[in-house]
């Protein structure tokens, strides 16, 4: 398999990366995950929201003082390019940037490089809700550190709590904030259903995801006939009112939009209407069997058709 690494398409075990790295001693590194799908309609690929992840992955970098030497419209492409010469059909890509040799905390004058990889993905057949237990891990304080950056390091906060919650038997940890209001799991956001309302926490303590993004999109832009206009609030979320909610899902650019089944052993309805409304709208946008109201959150992979493989059952 190929990556992109510095300029170039070269096969990913001829890339070398010196064991003094910087980034790999003081977790600076910044990175995205972004996913392609066979794009259902004319057999093309199509990568999702890829100008908005390499717009986080460049502001990730400039807020850890790194200068990408690439433009977003040449990361872009060399995303685009990274995928054409691949035989996949659907997976994961991974963009990281990251300082090279340099041993001591000041940066300065350190090589920036770039890699984009593609990653294939153990992608359930069956997708299933999922469990949950708060984690006695609390998400990262917004004044440790810039909770808006997809930073390497970060992401030790998220693997301690979601190993605990493993080893308790659940699939992953959800985390509070620092006042003690529900925040997000270790790597994705987080919804709660009500009788007619949406609710999810808002901005601060969390990382800004695209797929919540796309689900406050939703909410804002259509009506389903069945509901009417689907109001949704962004604010501080108590656990007490998130164990009383009917239903809860979660979101990420990997799980996509998926109903939890159970909180601290609480149930809640994985076939809660608005759920699966939101749930269906998300699968048929990035799959384009839903004509796609927003134009640039689809970037065509291929000029003619590329063979379709059997697809991802995407029925819960
Ligand atoms: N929160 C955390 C901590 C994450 O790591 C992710 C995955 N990037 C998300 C939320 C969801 O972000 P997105 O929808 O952009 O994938």
């Amino acid at each position: 398999m190929k990556c992109w690494f510095d300029g170039q398409l070269v096969p990913l075990e001829s890339v070398r990366v010196s064991p003094l790295a910087h980034s790999l001693h003081y977790g600076g590194a910044v990175f995205e995950g972004i996913r392609f799908y066979e794009f259902i309609h004319n057999g093309r690929r199509c990568v999702f929201r890829l100008e908005d992840h390499i717009h986080r992955l460049l502001a990730s970098a400039r807020i850890m003082g790194m200068e990408s030497p690439y433009s977003t419209d040449e990361l872009c492409e060399a995303v685009l390019s990274t995928v054409r010469q691949s035989d996949l059909y659907a997976d994961y890509i991974r963009p990281v940037i990251f300082r090279g040799e340099g041993i001591g905390l000041n940066s300065e004058n350190l090589r920036t490089h770039v890699m984009i990889a593609l990653v294939v993905l153990p992608w359930q057949q069956t997708i299933k809700p999922i469990e949950l237990v708060t984690s006695r891990f609390i998400r990262l304080h917004p004044q440790s550190t810039e909770i808006t950056a997809k930073v390497a390091g970060h992401y030790v906060n998220s693997y301690l709590a979601a190993m605990e919650a493993k080893k308790a038997g659940a699939d992953d940890a959800l985390l509070l904030d620092h006042k003690g209001n529900v925040a997000e799991t270790s790597i994705a956001n987080v919804f709660f259903v009500k009788g007619e309302s949406i609710f999810t926490p808002r901005l601060g303590s969390i990382f800004p995801g695209l797929t919540r993004d796309c689900i406050i999109d939703f909410c804002e832009n259509f009506r389903p006939p069945k509901f009417g206009k689907m109001q949704i609030e962004q604010r501080d979320i108590s656990l007490e009112e998130a164990m009383s909610a009917d239903a809860m899902f979660v979101t990420g650019t990997a799980c996509e939009v998926l109903p939890v089944a159970k909180l601290n052993g609480k149930q809640f309805d994985t076939q809660n209407p608005r759920v699966l409304f939101l749930q269906q709208m998300y699968w048929g946008m990035v799959l384009n069997s839903i004509p796609c109201h927003q134009p640039s959150w689809l970037s065509v992979v291929d000029s003619e058709d590329f063979p379709l493989a059997p697809k991802i059952e995407r029925s819960l």
